[in-house]
Parts: C-alpha cells; structure tokens; sequence
C-alpha cells in the first residue's frame, strides 16, 4: 500500500493552498479509504481558503474538496463495502443521528455534522477517508469527472428545486446560472414547470436556454416587470451570491410563492413583515442534500444525463483553478483530474 499523497492543504488560511506530500490516512472502524478518480472545486472551498481563520473543529492544515468521487482501496472494520466499488465523497462526512434536524430526516441541516474539505479532510488528495454509512454509491453509466460535481452543486441545485413546489404549468425563476443554476434549471424542467433564468451575464444567459430555460432575462431593474407580464414566478431559486437580488424577487413573486435560498448570501436584505401577511409567500432555504436526497439525484442523474460544462486541471494547478474561480473565469466547473500529472 502506497505510503504517501499528494494533497493540497490550507495551511494558513488566506494564504493560497500549499501542494504537498503527506501520509495516506488509514480508516478506522466504519470507515473506507478511497483512491480518487477526481474532485470538484466548489466555491465553498474558495470560501474556506479565503476565510479569516480554520473553521471550527477543523484540522490543521486542513485538506479541502467535498466534490470527490474514487474507489475503495482498503476498508476499515465492520465495513462491507467490496474493494474497488467506486463512490463519492459529498460534503457531508457524517451527522449526528439524534438532533431533531437528524431524526425528521433532514440531516443535512444537523448543526454538527461534519464535512468534508471543513471539519475533516477532504478530497483535494489522491485519497480520502469516508465514513461508509456516508459515502454516496456512484451508479454505473455517470462518468467520474463530469459527475464530480454532482456531489455538491448538483444535489444542492436538486435539494433547492425539491423545496420550491413546482408541478406543471407553474412558472419557476432561477437566478444565477452558473454551475448550480444549470444544475437547477435542468431539474426544474423535469417537473413541468416553465423555466425562466436570470442572469448578469449574456455567455451565461445562452447556457441557461440550450439548457432548456424557456426564457433569459438580464437582471436588471425591467427584470421584474417582464416577468410578471408573463404571469409572475410561482418559484424563486436564488443561486446568485448577491443581496441585491432582493428587490426583483419582490418585484416578480407571485402572492403564495416559494422563494428558496441556495446561494450563500451574508448581506441582509429589506425583508417587510407586511408583505408577507399580505401574500403568503413561503420563504425557505437548502443546504447540500441527504443520503437519500443524493440517491435519488444520483439515479435522476443517470437518466437524464444532466450536463454543465466541467473543466478538467491537474492536482497541481488547484490554486490557478481557485484564482480563475474567484475571478468568475469559468463556464461551468473546475474538476480535479487525478490522472492528470502534466
Ligand atoms: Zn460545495
Ligand atoms: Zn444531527
């Protein structure tokens, strides 16, 4: 067995990450190691690297990547997991299994789970640690790098659409159609739903209608109005890392609407109580996905050949990757290809 790995490790937070040799972990009870095919590169991950200090509980230096996806080389105590079978590494590491968030099934909002790439090394390395009752099992048919994102932006996307209520004839608006919005309006369709995206960027925007959404708007201050002229939004998906979102969504959302937040949006925004108990709109949000969740997704996945467009780098170039990241120099997502060595 291999002793040693490569793996890009945040070492000092803000600092970029350090691409390094350090020894192959070993899994304990419960646990499988994995050879890693590929990891996605998350904005997450960018979050994380650019943050003022190791999030808490985290280890020191601290493996990034909850996009992963490999096969089991070796398998710790009490697994049953055959060798080679081939699974992802999502953000969810494990949870607790007792709060209440854990016992009505949405573990995904446990508030001490812990993640992969955040509180437990995660996959930018050639092999990780998952917690085998938490692995997810990649069917056959879904190619590793393209389905590496799956395991974060796609099932956030799916878990966002699941929350919105949509059924045909109902008009959904996704915001922001980078990698989870594609992900999100390619979903969308699949319930009937009439897809609307909206987005800063025109590249983005013709993304979004070779996709399937039936109409593309700039965001700009007619957004809103042109959307009503079509009905109103029944849906809301904000994918978009922007506050001033906020007063279009107002602007389009049709009274008994869902609004769900997936983008992680730290700014607050002009929310009056008054406008609620007038139009009943529910205003709700989604954090990554559950097992099940993932499952389910994963199977849709395998269907419909959901596609956005993946760019592969090699393990070495993850800071230049994350840079372009940060930039908004991408079309679709930076997936690390493990085979890559050039
Ligand atoms: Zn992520
Ligand atoms: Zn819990």
């Amino acid at each position: 067995m291999t002793e040693m790995m490569w793996a890009a490790q945040l070492v000092e937070p803000g600092k970029p990450l350090s691409v390094t040799r350090i020894p192959v972990p070993r899994p304990g009870q419960g646990e499988l190691l994995l050879k890693l095919e590929t990891s996605g590169i998350c904005h997450t991950d960018l979050h994380v690297a650019e943050g003022q200090a190791f999030p808490g509980g985290a280890p020191q230096p601290l493996t990034l990547g909850h996009e992963g996806i490999g096969r089991v080389v070796e398998r710790g105590a009490g697994t049953t997991t055959p060798m080679g079978a081939r699974l992802g590494a999502p953000w969810l590491h494990d949870t607790c299994e007792h709060c209440r968030s854990c016992l009505t099934g949405w573990e995904s909002f446990c508030p001490t789970h812990r993640a992969h790439g955040y509180t437990v090394n995660g996959s930018f390395a050639e092999y990780v640690i998952v917690q085998e009752r938490y692995a997810a099992v990649i069917p056959e048919g879904l190619e590793s790098l393209a389905s590496a994102p799956l395991m974060c932006a796609g099932v956030t996307a799916y878990g966002g659409v699941m929350k919105a209520d949509l059924a045909p004839g109902k008009l959904a608006v996704v915001i922001g159609c980078g990698g989870l919005g594609q992900y999100g309006i390619q979903v969308a369709k699949l319930t009937g739903a009439t897809v609307v995206a909206v987005d800063t960027s025109p590249v983005k925007l013709k993304e979004a209608a070779a996709l399937g959404a039936e109409e593309c708007f700039l965001a700009d201050e007619a957004t809103a109005e042109k959307i009503r002229a079509l009905g109103g939004a029944d849906a809301v998906l904000n994918f978009a890392p922007s506050n001033r979102i906020w007063p279009m969504v107002t602007g389009m959302i049709n009274n008994l609407a869902t609004f769900v937040s997936v983008a992680m949006v730290a700014e607050p925004v002009p929310l009056v109580l008054e406008w609620l108990t007038y139009n009943g709109v529910k205003i709700t949000g989604t954090s990554v996905g559950t097992r099940q969740q993932m499952i389910d997704f994963l199977a849709l996945a395998r269907k419909h050949d959901f596609r956005i467009d993946i760019e592969p780098v090699a393990l070495k170039d993850v800071n230049a990757a994350m840079h372009r990241l940060a930039t908004g120099d991408v079309k679709g997502r930076f997936v690390i290809d493990f085979a890559r060595v050039d």
